[in-house]
């Protein structure tokens, strides 16, 4: 038994665990299926956006849809994480939230761009743990974003030219995952989310008082 702890003290420090892609390569895909993990016990950071729902999208769920003018106050104000401009809109990650979740021990998942994960990596940088999710070839992201058809072509045309300057930015991040089979994306993804809660720098403190209890039998 691990002896009791300090009841505002988590056992272990929250993972910040962002997954990066192109657009179309996957990964609020395999977001929605590690939240669907209840045994992951994993929390979405919401992010706000500017840009407009699409069809699937559920406020509050997805995204909080905001305007131009409440982002720019919310960012002014300080109450974002991080934020950036991504595909001409604005994006930004609440950081009230986020600070709840780790602040309880718990691992937060984000689904943000590589300018958000520098923003996070810097001001987090013992707690964040970054993926980026690559598409298995250029021909299979266009037919991921058509067959998707959530977006407007010029949309599409948009996001893939974007798509080659956000694949340059993969030495930016701790793990790489090629998504070509669905399933063993997933698999590699909770193997890196295991591996990285039991690191012992994150475990250090509720360590201490097990290790002292074993010690003293
Ligand atoms: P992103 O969030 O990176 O923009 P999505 O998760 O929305 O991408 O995926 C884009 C499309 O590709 C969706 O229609 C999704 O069902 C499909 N998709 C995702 N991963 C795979 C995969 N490994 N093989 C085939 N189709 C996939
Ligand atoms: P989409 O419009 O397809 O949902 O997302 C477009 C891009 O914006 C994706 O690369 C996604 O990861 C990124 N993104 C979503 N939310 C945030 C956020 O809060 N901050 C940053 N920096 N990027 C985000």
């Amino acid at each position: 038994m691990i002896a009791p702890m300090e009841p505002s003290l988590p056992l272990r420090r929250g993972v910040v665990f962002i997954l990066s892609s192109p657009s179309g390569a996957g990964k609020t895909t395999l977001t929605r299926m590690m939240l669907q993990n209840r045994d992951l016990d994993l929390n979405l950071s919401i992010s706000v956006t500017t840009r407009s729902r699409r069809s699937s999208e559920v406020d509050g769920i997805h995204y909080r849809f905001i305007s131009e003018r409440q982002f720019i106050s919310m960012r002014d104000a300080g109450e974002l994480l991080e934020w950036a401009e991504v595909h001409g809109n604005y994006y930004g990650t609440p950081r009230a939230a986020v600070e709840i979740i780790l602040g309880q021990g718990r691992d937060c998942l984000f689904d943000i761009d590589y300018q958000g994960t520098r923003q996070v990596r810097e001001k987090l940088p013992q707690d964040t743990v970054s993926v980026f999710i690559l598409p298995p070839s250029m021909k299979e992201l266009r037919l991921r974003l058509e067959r998707r058809a959530e977006d407007a072509s010029d949309v599409i045309e948009r996001r893939l030219e974007n798509a080659r300057k956000e694949i340059a930015r993969w030495k930016d991040y701790d793990y790489v995952i090629i998504n070509d089979d669905l399933q063993r994306s997933f698999d590699d993804l909770i193997a890196i989310l295991r591996a990285e809660r039991q690191r012992r720098p994150r475990q250090e403190r509720g360590l201490e008082k097990f290790v002292a209890q074993l010690l003293s039998e």
